[in-house]
């Protein structure tokens, strides 16, 4: 049984060292929808918490001369026009340390899986972003295990790259592939599920406690049900418990699953304390709202620990409409972003990337040497593929060249395809690319993919052990090894016994 919102911050309240204080109480003067309006509450602090009378709790989020315009975390129905307030002097504070990873927390650090939760230090859920003085350029690559990704759009520890597309095209599985992943790679992980149904967020946990991710992933979480201010804060929430374990020195990857829905919670709440609409009637500061919360992302300098914090931010779009103000502002904030399109997703190439449409502003200064080296002219060769392809479909007999480019480019189609839950290794992934360079699955049958690809890993893991270890601990590749690796890729016969 999980304890109710207000029991639990009041029980956190009172752990404050008892000083004799003087409140000056408020009155509230309208009450709708949890968002409440009060007045003659002099002394007042953007984002205070609030008490009101019957132990319920609110922040306030609109200072104005006569009012205080405040959101409770809580519906409660004892708090009407009338009911007495007063502030707490506190801002609100998140539970953060060692001891999160494998939990599943709420934004104010309810632990939510029904086992207590000891917290070891708070944050407050809003701190101010690293500044430039307090970073280095990003230059370690954060592998996600998904080829199509790891090769043509790199991802850095440290950068902000935004998973964008309709509902239902993968976005949320390449986010938890990414997490999965990390396993063995001592990087931490922070989930944060925003607006979800909750037996969505069930299946994720699941999901990451079968591939054995719990143990280094901390998941918080502010459902559909719960109240707009809970969702609000999530993110930042989220963003506190990353930046302890950064702080410390540690590599974090943060999911924000996802900015539309936290942006609509905030509209909802922005709306209700009568803040005037914009755009899509979203308020003014939405942009500020994103911004303030990825730039808390970074890759710290060596003075400030050495630590990095990745965010993956998740956006829905609408019939694949990346112009629209959400996307858009997000787009501009992080440092790229992997667009999925439905009908790549529904053609059955999954991850459903389009490789035109997605970009990695800084990852390829932080790609592995030996990647670096075979994932050149992919995206070149998609583009080409793509292109040719729509000739094709007239019905036109291609010339040998073009022929050749669209036999070629289905093959790559095809190596770039795969399950989820199934990240690769590196040596898998550099193995891969040698043999679409070496051309050894273009006469493969569409059909044949799914049962080669893992016989071939298979079989270059024993061809090649030594390099397999060097190069998955070092992210390097010699001459001679890319030479090995060249003669054991030829030596494979694609459908063959072996
Ligand atoms: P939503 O908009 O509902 O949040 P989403 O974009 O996050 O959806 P997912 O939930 O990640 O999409 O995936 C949608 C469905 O596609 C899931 O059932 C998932 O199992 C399946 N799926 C995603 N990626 C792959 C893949 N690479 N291989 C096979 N199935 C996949
Ligand atoms: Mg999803």
């Amino acid at each position: 049984m999980i304890e109710s919102i207000s029991a639990f911050l009041k029980k956190r309240l009172d752990e404050y060292a008892f000083r004799p204080v003087t409140y000056k109480k408020g009155t509230v003067a309208r009450s709708a929808d949890g968002v409440v309006t009060v007045t003659g509450l002099p002394e007042r602090r953007y984002g205070e918490l609030l008490e009101f009378e019957g132990g319920v709790f609110g922040m306030a989020l609109d200072l104005s001369e006569e009012s205080v315009g405040a959101v409770l975390f809580d519906t409660a129905e004892s708090v009407r026009a009338g009911t007495a307030v007063h502030g707490t002097g506190a801002v609100l504070e998140v539970p953060v340390g060692d001891n999160l990873p494998g939990r599943v927390i709420d934004p104010i650090g309810r632990p939510l899986d029904g086992k207590p939760l000891t917290p070891q230090e708070y944050y407050p859920v809003e701190r101010p972003a690293p500044a430039i003085i307090d970073r280095r350029p990003v230059d370690t690559p954060l592998e996600t295990g998904i080829l199509a990704i790891d090769s043509m759009i790199p991802i850095g520890r440290g950068q902000r790259e935004l998973i964008i597309g309709d509902r239902q095209t993968g976005k949320t599985t390449i986010a938890l592939d990414a997490i999965i992943n990390q396993k063995d790679k001592n990087v931490l992980c922070v989930y944060c599920a925003i607006g979800q149904k909750a037996s969505t967020v069930a299946g994720v946990i699941e999901t990451l406690t079968k591939a054995g991710a719990m143990k280094y992933t901390a998941v918080v979480y502010a459902g559909a049900s719960d109240s707009p201010a809970m969702q609000y804060l999530a993110p930042y929430a989220a963003a506190s418990a990353a930046e302890y374990f950064a702080a410390k020195g540690r590599d974090v990857l943060v999911v924000y699953d996802d900015l539309s829905k936290h942006a609509v919670a905030y509209r909802m709440m922005s709306l209700l304390l009568l803040r005037p609409p914009g755009r899509e009637a979203y308020p003014g500061d939405i942009f500020y709202l994103h911004s303030r919360l990825l730039e808390r992302s970074a890759c710290l300098s060596k003075e400030k620990g050495g630590g990095s914090i990745t965010a993956l931010p998740i956006v829905e779009t609408m019939a694949g409409n990346i112009s629209a103000y959400i996307p858009t502002n997000v787009i501009s904030i992080t440092d790229g972003q992997i667009f999925l399109e439905s009908g790549l997703f529904l053609s059955g190439v999954r991850p459903a990337v389009n490789t035109g449409l997605s970009v990695s502003r800084v990852g390829r200064a932080a790609q592995h040497p030996a990647m670096k080296a075979f994932s050149g002219t992919l995206r070149i060769d998609l583009s080409q593929y793509r292109e040719a392809e729509i000739f094709t479909r007239f019905g036109s007999d291609p010339d040998p060249a073009t022929a050749r480019l669209l036999k070629r480019g289905s093959t790559l189609v095809n190596l770039l395809k795969q399950n989820k839950s199934a990240p690769y290794s590196l040596f898998d992934e550099v193995s891969l690319l040698l043999a679409y360079r070496e051309n050894l699955f273009t006469e493969l049958p569409a059909g044949q993919f799914k049962t080669e690809i893992p016989r071939f890993l298979d079989y270059m893991r024993r061809a090649c052990p030594d390099i397999l270890r060097q190069m998955n601990r070092t992210g390097k590749a010699t001459d001679e090894d890319t030479n090995d690796l060249t003669t054991a890729v030829n030596a494979y016969e694609p459908g063959g016994a072996l």
